[in-house]
Formats: C-alpha cells, sequence, structure tokens
C-alpha cells in the first residue's frame, strides 16, 4: 500500500494504491491514472540550468519539453552539465535533442542576449 498527494490539479487529493493497483482517494479519474503511473512508471518534469558564456550572468535556466522517467534524472543531469551555450539565446531553443533516449528535448527558458 502507498500513499501519495495528487498533483494533477490543485485539490491534492490523498491519494492510496495497494499491490493490485486499485486506488482510493481520487475525486476523478485523472488521480487513478497518476497514482497508477507513480507505482508502474514514474516521471517528472525536470529543470536545471546550462553554463552560458558572452553573458552578463553565467549560466540560463533549462527544461525538459516533457517528463521523463525519474530513474533517468541521473543520467540526463550529467548531460545537461556538459552542455555551454552562448549567447545570444532565445526563449525554447533546443541545447539537447532526445536526451538520452527519453523523447525529451532540453529547452531554455530564459533569453539573453549577449553582453556589451
Ligand atoms: S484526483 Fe482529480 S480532483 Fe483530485 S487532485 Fe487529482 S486531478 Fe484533482
Amino acid at each position: 500500500m502507498k500513499e501519495f498527494v495528487c498533483i494533477e490539479c490543485p485539490r491534492g487529493c490523498h491519494l492510496t494504491i495497494d499491490d493490485n493497483l486499485n486506488v482510493t482517494g481520487n475525486n476523478c479519474p485523472r488521480g487513478k491514472q497518476y497514482a497508477i503511473n507513480e507505482v508502474t512508471d514514474p516521471k517528472r518534469m525536470l529543470t536545471s540550468t546550462v553554463k552560458i558564456i558572452g553573458a552578463d550572468i553565467d549560466r540560463v535556466p533549462v527544461i525538459t519539453s516533457v517528463e521523463i522517467p525519474k530513474g533517468k534524472i541521473f543520467d540526463v543531469m550529467k548531460e545537461i552539465n556538459k552542455v555551454v551555450v552562448k549567447a545570444p539565446v532565445s526563449l525554447h531553443d533546443v541545447v539537447i535533442k532526445d536526451v538520452c533516449g527519453t523523447g525529451s528535448d532540453i529547452i531554455i527558458t530564459r533569453s539573453l542576449e549577449a553582453s556589451k
């Protein structure tokens, strides 16, 4: 038996799931699916930063384009930490395509001009 707080909407239902994937506490089908996914194939969006050169700050924020398996977060972080971009950069620029074969790109979440 496992317990979660559903994060699919602000209501935050307290979910319980047993070994047979029976879910209780959900107030809609999304909660049931969330609990099943958390047990069978947990995924997360990942936010981080990458090094940038030629800008007024040293790092620029990035995010995965879609959720990635929790088990791949360490490997994805290793790839993110290798990236160095050069200013200027724009919102939604892709810095890694299909990172670690997850089907997710790593994209920039803030535009930055080159320093003057
Ligand atoms: S179970 Fe449904 S209503 Fe409850 S928090 Fe999850 S999405 Fe919202």
